[in-house]
């Protein structure tokens, strides 16, 4: 999901923000101050809110270590664990915190001008780097690490620096304990970027598993589990309405389908077909329905989408007009059809999934749709308290989750960041050149530029603002 870069949206998402405390001894993140694997007290992890973090899985977990290791044109001087954490950051497109042993050892984030993934290390990160003298480093007898000062050859007293200026990221090390990290420019000169004062760590000797995090989690796990359950059963009562638990392929609402077969045993599955979901989504949409044996309604789209795209043109994050026709349509028919006498929707929204979904309401009535109330019993938990309930519960998640993908859906969604279009584009070639091809024709009848790309610093995307295109840059 993106949170774009506004400030209003992040002072809006730290207030709906997790905390995050980490056990040194058991070497896990705790959802609360105590472990419940060795009962002693955790540390306190400061990250940026809303601190919505996320597993390295899969793809993602490998890529981490190669990105890493390629950036720093070193072997990776940190410890490889089973248990990192990445944590979005606002950015103008996809950003994360990346934390090992829980300590911030820096930032991965798409860089739009080059359109590729960096790394960038910063404060535990810096450290090891110094510490190990793994990848690029200077240590400087210049006391005060001023942020846009230019360190000169003559100001180092020890470094491992690139060959040529390469805008690679360098560590930096001050005498009297400050470090930093400056970027080595096409002059020869690192220019600092940021500094900070340093703090002493170590890395944990210990590389649990995830099941040792849910272990040690489990009191707080419990607690969530019962009081959504009983927020799904009083729903219930309260509005009389038939139940059904709105299943969109992904972690969020499969930990809601759980959360709903146990306050209310058997549930119908609403599953709303874009005409643009991936294809491993609506089978395993399928397929989780046929394994718990619940009946799928699925309200399709079928190609509506690119049959609008014809008389509306391409989507942009301020025209989303697909929201509508892919999303609305399809599911005010099915309902009208299945449900006339109203329905109970229940879905897996998160307060910390965006900005609007922070001011959103646990249970609503559907504005376009009045016999629809939705209820979301997750809607206070963390990406973190969903990941480690899935894994209690060894539900079966979706396996884009393992193939890079972190937020499924519409896979041509405006509101879509650089990073993630990147992977669809990556992985799903013939979907993308559909996309592309239609692009260039509309471009072409409509005597357009040629297809370019362009993306918005004040909204925080790679689509075009204002009713403008999106068009990659090839
Ligand atoms: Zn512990």
């Amino acid at each position: 999901m993106n949170y774009g870069i506004g400030k209003r949206a992040f002072k809006i998402l730290s207030r709906v923000g997790a905390s995050l405390f980490w056990c040194d001894r058991c070497n896990v993140p705790l959802l609360t101050r105590v472990c419940g694997l060795c009962g002693g007290e955790g540390r306190q992890v400061k990250v940026t809110p809303p601190a919505d973090l996320r597993p390295a899985l899969g793809l993602e977990y490998v890529r981490l270590w190669k990105l890493i290791e390629s950036e720093l044109e070193a072997p990776c001087p940190y410890p490889r664990r089973r248990i990192v954490l990445l944590n979005k950051i606002p950015y103008v497109d996809s950003a994360d915190e990346i934390l090992v042993d829980g300590y911030v050892i820096g930032h991965r984030y798409y860089d739009l001008l080059r359109g590729l993934w960096r790394f960038k290390p910063m404060y535990y990160g810096v450290s090891a780097i110094l510490k190990s003298k793994i990848g690029y480093y200077a240590i400087t007898d210049i006391e005060f690490l001023k942020r846009g000062f230019e360190l000169h050859a003559e100001d180092l007293l020890e470094a491992n620096l690139p060959h040529r200026g390469s805008e690679k990221f360098v560590a930096i090390g001050t005498m009297n304990g400050y470090e930093g990290v400056g970027i080595f420019t096409k002059k020869k000169r690192i220019r600092v970027l940021k500094s900070w004062k340093a703090k002493s760590f170590e890395w944990n000797s210990a590389n649990p598993s995830w099941l040792d995090a849910v272990a040690a989690n489990e009191a707080r796990l419990s607690t969530l589990e019962l009081e959504a359950v009983d927020f799904l059963r009083d729903a219930v009562k309260k509005y009389g309405y038939q139940p059904v638990v709105s299943f969109s392929g992904g972690k969020d609402s499969l930990v809601a389908l759980r959360l709903a077969q146990k306050a209310l045993g058997k549930v119908h599955l609403l599953f709303n077909d874009t005409g643009l979901e991936l294809p491993e989504t609506v089978e395993y949409v399928k397929r989780t329905a046929r394994g718990i044996g619940a009946e799928l309604i699925v309200a399709s789209a079928g190609d509506a989408f690119w049959r609008g795209l014809e008389v509306m043109g391409p989507p942009a994050r301020d025209y989303r007009w697909c929201c509508k026709v892919a999303k609305l349509v399809p599911t005010a028919r099915a309902v009208r059809e299945r449900f006339s006498k109203g329905v109970l929707s229940i879905v897996g929204q998160r307060r910390a999934e965006s900005a609007s979904r922070a001011r959103s309401l646990r249970v609503y009535r559907n504005k376009w749709l009045p016999n629809v109330v939705v209820v979301a019993p997750i809607h206070s938990w963390s990406a973190l308290e969903v990941w480690l309930y899935v894994f209690k519960e060894r539900l079966p998640v979706n396996k884009l989750y393992f193939k890079g993908f972190d937020r499924l859906g519409c896979w041509l969604c405006p509101a879509i960041e650089m990073g993630e279009a990147e992977a669809v584009r990556e992985q799903y070639p013939e979907l993308w050149s559909k996309w592309e091809d239609f692009l260039r024709a509309f471009s072409e009848k409509r005597g357009l530029s040629a297809p370019r790309r362009e993306f918005s610093a004040r909204n925080g995307s790679s689509w075009g603002c204002g009713g403008g295109w999106w068009f990659r840059v090839t």
